[in-house]
């Protein structure tokens, strides 16, 4: 262990803001500079606490069902994506939709589609009551079955063994999803693999930089609200690869003097829907004790980029 005198940071990349979030969260903002507010968002646009309210500030109203926005209103789906269901009521109601749905979640969408089309069971990896969850169960109903983790393999049931495939929540840890599929696999061993990751780019890339710099931590703080998936991840991830210890806070005000005790490398990361300036509000309250030495560890290059909702390029376009 350092001394005192050399306390250092090491921060993770990629951290923070993926490419769906950056799209979401940039729908609403042109959204509400092209037809003003109020701007209705089901749901919270990204899991995260602090996006939440600076976009409540500047005109969003964020609603838990479509049903609570009114007739005519604009309405932004968000980044975890809805079932059909939702859609069809927000049509009947004559609201206009933004879907923000991130495209690589609407990508399980279509792969539960077409295996449902087939007539597939599907086991849908992935954690009970998570929004994302609901919106891909919600595409085939009839088809697909939810395995919350490994103690969710007992319990399913198929009706063809030869006629089962695997898709998951794409911000779920990358080695527990490995052993689920495997225990199912024991159960199921011609059960299908989806056609490409379903797990995402940024919860895959974040957990691999996180594991670079975990072994070297004595605490690794996690950045990202509580009912962030993939930052919650990061934390268990820090834990099992070496950290003595890991905590995931919402900003700088909730790190407290004592984590800091006796610790001499602290790592930090960030979730996928964490705004970088939360990250540098962490960055200041650690060199306030000390911690001066910051070295950035990459591990991955990230360079996608998503356009934003066709529905709001379209009135974008005619301005
Ligand atoms: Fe899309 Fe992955 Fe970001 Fe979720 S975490 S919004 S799936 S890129």
């Amino acid at each position: 262990m350092q001394t005192s005198a050399t306390r250092r940071v090491l921060v993770a990349k990629p951290r923070g803001y993926c490419a769906g979030v950056d799209r979401a969260v940039q729908a609403v903002e042109r959204a509400l500079e092209q037809y003003g507010a109020p701007i209705y968002v089901r749901k919270q646009i990204v899991h995260n606490t602090h996006v939440v309210k600076t976009l409540e500030e500047r005109g969003a109203v964020f609603v838990e069902e479509t049903e609570e926005v009114p007739e005519g209103a604009i309405v932004v789906f968000s980044a975890h994506g809805v079932a059909p269901a939702v859609h069809e009521e927000a049509a009947s109601r004559r609201l206009r939709t933004i879907d923000a749905t991130c495209p690589l979640v609407t990508k399980v969408h279509n792969e539960a589609k077409r295996f449902a089309a087939k007539d597939y069971d599907i086991l849908l990896i992935g954690h009970e009551g998570h929004e994302e969850v609901e919106g891909t169960a919600g595409e085939a109903p009839e088809h697909v079955q939810l395995v919350d983790g490994l103690d969710g393999v007992e319990g399913v049931s198929v009706r063809d063994p030869e006629r089962v495939v695997w898709l998951s929540q794409t911000t779920l840890s990358v080695d527990e999803t490995t052993e689920t599929v495997a225990r199912l696999r024991t159960r199921f061993p011609n059960l299908i693999d989806p056609p490409s990751d379903d797990i995402c780019y940024a919860t895959s890339n974040r957990q691999t930089a996180v594991k670079q710099i975990a072994a070297e931590s004595d605490l690794v703080i996690v950045v990202g609200s509580g009912n962030s998936s993939n930052s919650k991840r990061l934390v268990e991830v820090a834990k099992d690869y070496g950290a003595a210890a890991s905590y995931l806070v919402d900003d700088a005000s909730f790190v407290r003097d004592e984590w800091l005790e006796g610790v001499a490398t602290v790592g930090l990361t960030s979730g996928a829907s964490v705004p970088e300036e939360l990250v540098r509000g962490v960055l200041a309250k650690l060199a306030e004790h000390g911690f001066t030495e910051v070295e950035e560890v990459e591990s991955v290059q990230e360079s996608m980029r998503f356009a934003l909702p066709h529905e709001l390029r379209k009135d974008l376009r005619a301005v």
